[in-house]
């Protein structure tokens, strides 16, 4: 079953067809440097940017579909080769979710296909999964699964005991890793997305936690997370440094706050294994992408004689279709369609 999927949940317009696991085409139209400026997603902008460019994404994942299956080169005929839409129901930006999910209705409508409404958390959790266009890597799916969420607006350990069959063993009380990350780096007038430049910093002087930030939550026993109380340490710490000294220990403070964040995220997941017993991870969203924060995961996972899979393609990590179109073929299997597409609505804030 061919899928294409919609994900307009926040600040990237994502479209794409996906076949099962394989990734057949996956277009993401980034609005990032509408939103630098602002220091984070700016509502209304990122609205008017999705309206604009959804249509030119919708198109160019169904032309580049067709560059895969030749039966389908006209362009008129562009749709015959899909069976079924997808598209994000939240959690997310309203207006944002609203313009995805308009396009979504609208196509289903005109070709009379199949609707399928997915969580974008499921699909982070998916993103795991994928296959690019040859299914490659060939590994089977083999549950249980620990699912850790690691993104812009989530936190979250998820104990997956089969396909679409989820239990929230912990998330985060306050703000989430990504957030956490993006605040920080805002504090020291560094550039949105916080994350990458963070990342970038504290590479260069080999990563060294010079400051000792408070680790939230660390000692309790449950997996929950917060990491207001590092937010604020870091702040007032910041704000007592005299202009000159925060510039000089700039990459100290950030490679210092990565750390604590890391290190809860880290810490927090090696409890869940041991709580539970299982090994095997998955994890997704943007803060994945980063190197170190691999790295220890990896090492952890290792020492808990676990395997930890990443969203195999670097695009992968942050927000995409792809994840939500495998997500769907799941969904599609288990026969849950949308019944009435008129009562499809957006759900900003969606639990799994
Ligand atoms: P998402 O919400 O999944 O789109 O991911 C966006 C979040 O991931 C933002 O908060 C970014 O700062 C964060 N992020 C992206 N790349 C990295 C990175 N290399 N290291 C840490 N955080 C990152
Ligand atoms: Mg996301």
């Amino acid at each position: 079953m061919k899928i294409l999927a919609i994900d307009t949940s926040a600040d990237e317009t994502a479209v794409a067809v996906v076949e099962g696991r394989r990734i057949i085409s996956n277009v993401i139209y980034s609005q990032i440097d509408i939103h630098k400026k602002w220091g984070g997603i700016y509502p209304t902008l990122a609205k008017q940017a999705h309206e604009e460019r959804i249509d030119g994404v919708v198109e160019k994942a169904l032309k580049r579909f067709m560059i895969y299956d030749l039966r389908f080169k006209n362009i008129e005929r562009y749709m015959d080769g899909i069976d079924a839409i997808a598209v994000t129901q939240g959690p997310g930006l309203a207006i944002a979710l609203e313009v995805g999910i308009r396009k979504a209705k609208e196509l289903a409508i005109q070709y009379q296909k199949p609707l399928i409404a997915v969580n974008h958390l499921e699909g982070h959790l998916y993103s795991c999964f994928a296959q690019n266009r040859f299914g490659k890597p060939t590994y089977e799916i083999k549950f249980p699964y620990l699912g850790l969420i690691v993104s812009g607006g989530h936190t979250e350990i998820v104990l997956i005991k089969g396909h679409l069959q989820y239990q929230v063993l912990g998330e985060t009380l306050d703000d989430a890793a990504g957030e956490a990350l993006d605040k920080a780096a805002k504090l020291l007038g560094l550039s949105y997305p916080g994350g990458p430049v963070i990342e970038q910093l504290a590479q260069e002087i080999g990563q060294i936690d010079k400051y000792h930030f408070p680790r939230p939550m660390l000692q309790s026993r449950n997996l929950d997370f917060s990491f207001s109380g590092l937010k604020t340490s870091f702040y007032y710490y910041v704000r007592e440094l005299p202009e000159k000294e925060k510039i000089k220990s700039i990459k100290y403070l950030v490679s210092s706050f990565q750390e604590a964040v890391f290190d809860v995220i880290v810490k927090k997941t090696e409890s869940a294994i041991k709580q539970t017993g299982v090994t095997n991870i998955i994890i997704g969203g943007g803060v994945c992408a980063n190197l170190y924060l691999r790295k220890r995961l990896r090492a952890m996972v290792k020492k808990n004689n676990g395997a930890i899979i990443f969203p195999p393609f670097k695009y992968l990590t942050g927000d995409n279709a792809a994840m939500i179109g495998i997500v769907a073929g799941y969904k599609a299997k288990a026969n849950q369609f949308v019944k009435n597409s008129d009562h499809l609505d957006r759900v900003t804030r969606m639990s799994l």
